[in-house]
């Protein structure tokens, strides 16, 4: 586990705000909330970007996406839709080390594409 912040509220020794949990992941809000909805979908295996996965991780990958999409509709956001991040590494703005896709929604959101 390391120092890896995501890790260590996965493992329940830092607070967050949970809107889902099962074996696998963990949704919180986000602590600095870049729009009214932004929740973090963040897998329980620590992977340090996307750019670190492995075939082995292709199944968690489809997985994560649909529970994406599954809390977003939790969160109420998904009829009028949201936009969903992913940053990787330093050019993409990665900060946490642990994978995770950011949710943002609840007004129209400002993106690159
Ligand atoms: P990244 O830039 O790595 O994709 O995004 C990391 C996100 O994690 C940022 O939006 C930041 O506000 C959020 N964050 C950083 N530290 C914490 C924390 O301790 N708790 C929660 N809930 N979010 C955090
Ligand atoms: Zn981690």
């Amino acid at each position: 586990m390391g120092d890896c912040l995501f890790c260590k509220i996965v493992a329940g020794q830092l607070p967050s705000e949970k809107v889902f949990e099962d074996d696998d992941f963990l949704a919180l809000k986000d602590i600095h909330p870049k729009a009214p909805t932004h929740v973090l979908v963040v897998p329980k295996k620590h992977i340090p970007s996307l750019a670190d996965v492995s075939a082995e991780d292709e199944v968690m990958l489809g997985r994560l996406m649909h529970r994406v999409a599954l809390v977003a509709r939790d969160l109420g956001v998904a009829d009028k839709g949201y936009k969903v991040v992913l940053n990787v590494r330093e050019h993409g703005g990665q900060i946490v080390p642990h994978i995770h896709v950011h949710i943002l929604g609840g007004e129209r959101i400002k993106g690159l594409v």
